[in-house]
């Protein structure tokens, strides 16, 4: 397979949140940097924790984000087949090599037996590991938990002195003690590999020759050496991306608002500001004040070097303000586009209402698209365009309602905006400015009723781009029913 091969190995046990994007955005860059292929491979062994939809849903993440494989499922491969159980075979004929060469053997510990060493450790206060007590059974030993009908796991013999050192790409050395590291099980007693067996038994075999992956596997790393040498198999180089964590610093969870990629898209975010925003989660551009970059941008400077070695602090906020340069940045047609189903869901207007207003639409989203943050922020945000407000801002009806002479002012507003010749954005302001001349006042207050009548809000758009997307009859009919608010309200 030659060249440089990279893989991202997610256990389909959830949907893709924030960190594991970021792990693989990271193999991607790394990958398309280096002009090798980018693996995806499903590690599905762990049959409790598998959730049914989630490598579907995964990798519908990853295609939403941009990031596709070169090989993998659905796409195929040399290496074929990329899900951890549809390789059942190799595990177990691997397993067996091991067994043959005296680097693995059976252990018939029942599950009760095990605990008991680990409480004993506890009381002596050591560190439970298991002793080895299974790694030089007699023929009639093994003959006598057979004939019991004991189940059996394998276990692999770790070195009982020595260190194994990790040359992380990204951490440097580090040495782990081999006597800390007890025989661990490859094969479960149900037949099935365990992650790190699975894991590098795939890894060799789909050629990989650089694995990144989360930081909470680097004690994982030592166990995966051993077995590269024990097979033996060219070892890939290791590098362990760091955490990511809350603005508290304590470990991301529910309880910090959305976490998979696919919350993320339903709250209106994009794809291209989510890839922008977690790849500056630990890595560092050469040009650090070159905040906004595309994935392609990204692929041209990307180096391991430059991925820091502590946990990144993730802030919702500059991914939202990240998503709102991006907003900005679309085509108004493009942004009606993507925005139409948020519209839909926030319940103004259905599909097939829009399909022939599409260019008020354009009007009314480009007066909105400066102040835009997330596509379901700016759909809700749209609403008092689709309907008339239900009520008036608090503050605003104090401040700008609740007036002796502001009813007999906006009535002489309706009679200005309808004797125009034209209705156009330039008129009203110039209806505006004179009425205000004529009046003695300044503008705003006429422009301040005007917007709360309008909008419910005081703040928003222009006036006069709010007046021009409604339209003189709407514009008209809504001041008439400020009016009549005012007016009881006095
Ligand atoms: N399936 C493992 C996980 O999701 C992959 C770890 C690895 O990349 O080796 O954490």
């Amino acid at each position: 397979m030659g060249d440089l091969r990279v893989r991202f190995a997610p256990s389909p046990t959830g949907y893709l949140h924030i960190g594991g994007a970021r792990t693989a955005l990271f193999n991607y860059l790394y990958t398309k940097r280096n002009g090798g292929k980018f693996v995806l491979r499903i590690e599905d062994t762990d049959v409790e924790r598998t959730i049914e939809d989630s490598a579907e849903k995964m990798m519908e993440s990853f295609k939403w984000l941009g990031l596709n494989w070169d090989e993998g499922p659905i796409v195929g491969g040399p290496a074929s087949p990329y899900q951890q159980s549809q390789r059942q075979d190799l595990y177990s004929k691997y397993a067996q090599t091991l067994m043959d060469k005296g680097l693995a053997y059976r252990c018939y510990c029942t599950p009760e037996e095990l605990e008991a060493e680990r409480e004993q450790a506890r009381l002596a206060k050591k560190a439970p590991r298991y002793s080895g007590r299974c790694r030089n059974l007699t023929q009639e030993q093994t003959r006598e938990f057979e004939n019991e009908g004991r189940k059996y796991a394998i276990r692999f013999v770790t070195p009982d002195q020595g260190n194994t050192v990790v040359n992380d790409l990204i951490h440097g050395e580090v040495s782990f003690q081999n006597e800390e590291i007890a025989d661990f099980i490859i094969m479960k007693s149900d037949g099935l590999p365990t992650y790190n067996f699975a894991c590098v038994i795939d890894d060799w075999l789909m050629g990989i020759t650089h694995v990144l992956r989360a930081d909470e596997h680097l004690s994982n790393t030592p166990r995966q050496m051993m077995i590269y040498r024990a097979l033996p198999a060219p070892m890939p180089k290791f590098a362990h991306v760091p955490m990511i964590l809350a603005p508290d610093r304590s470990k991301l969870s529910k309880r910090h608002g959305a976490q998979t990629v696919e919350e993320f898209r339903d709250k209106g975010y994009l794809p291209e500001a989510i890839v922008n925003y977690i790849a500056l989660l630990g890595w560092t551009p050469p040009d650090a004040t070159r905040e906004i970059m595309s994935l392609e941008d990204m692929v041209e400077v990307f180096e391991l070097s430059r991925v820091s070695s502590t946990a990144a602090v993730y802030d919702v906020q500059k991914l939202t303000w990240m998503n709102g340069q991006y907003i900005r940045q679309l085509e108004p047609e493009e942004l009606v586009q993507k925005l139409i189903p948020f519209i839909e869901s926030a319940g103004l207007a259905t599909r097939e209402e829009l399909a022939p207003r599409k260019d008020w639409l354009i009007q009314a989203v480009i007066t909105m698209q400066e102040r835009a943050r997330t596509l379901e922020d700016l759909a809700e945000s749209m609403e008092f365009y689709f309907r008339p407000p239900g009520s008036y801002d608090e503050k605003g009806v104090k401040k700008h309602f609740a007036k002796p002479n502001v009813a007999g002012l906006l009535q002489k507003c309706t009679e200005v905006l309808s004797r125009m010749p034209d209705w156009s954005l330039e008129a009203c302001e110039h209806a505006y400015t004179s009425l205000a001349q004529s009046e003695g006042i300044g503008r705003g207050k006429l422009i301040h009723p005007t917007r709360l009548a309008l909008s419910g809000k005081t703040f928003g758009p222009g006036l006069f781009d709010i007046m021009y997307v409604l339209g003189r009859d709407e514009t008209i009919s809504r001041i008439g029913a400020a009016i009549q608010f005012i007016n009881k309200l006095l």
